[in-house]
């Protein structure tokens, strides 16, 4: 990976802006983010597990509905992460089928690839964050990932 100092709002809106054109059933709605957040990371991977996470979301939502994605900061130990919130209101994940989804090559679509989650799940290991989710059937699924905020010298 070749990590650089970046913006986390100007990353996320690189990664979502797009999808207004291409899905105009599709309402992202972005929750102010605290422009001063900055990550180290890799821009074109970080920019892959937006789009991979927000692919999944209108697939899961037939391609109508809203996504809503919000930032935090939170703090563990002496470390600060940004905790980034991609919530969609799609079919949802049964509990006994979410420690599965990261699994390579699991699918329940058709023409899926099932190596979307996992390829996501080893960049944001790569960059010393972590991922995982909630879900409930019927009402939607929220992916949650926290990464370490830069720290200036
Ligand atoms: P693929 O999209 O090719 O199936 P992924 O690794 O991206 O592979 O996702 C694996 C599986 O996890 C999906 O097939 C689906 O069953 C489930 N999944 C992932 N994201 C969501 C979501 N937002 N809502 C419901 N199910 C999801
Ligand atoms: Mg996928």
């Amino acid at each position: 990976i070749e990590p650089v100092s970046i913006a986390l709002e100007s990353l996320i809106r690189e990664s979502t802006s797009m999808y207004n054109e291409t899905f105009p059933a599709i309402s992202l709605e972005i929750e102010e983010i605290d422009a001063t957040i900055r990550i180290h990371a890799d821009r074109n991977q970080l920019k892959q597990v937006f789009i991979n996470l927000i692919t999944n979301a209108i697939e899961a939502m037939n391609g109508v509905g809203t996504i809503n994605i919000r930032t935090d900061i939170v703090q563990k130990g002496y470390t600060r992460y940004c905790r980034i919130q991609i919530q969609d209101h799609g079919s949802g994940i049964a509990q006994e089928d979410i420690p599965r989804v990261f699994h390579p090559y699991y699918t329940t679509k058709e023409n899926g690839t099932g190596l979307g989650l996992s390829i996501i799940e080893r960049i944001i290991f790569d960059h010393k964050g972590r991922i995982w989710l909630e879900s409930q059937m019927g009402s939607g699924t929220t992916f949650y990932i926290d990464l370490p905020v830069e720290v200036e010298e």
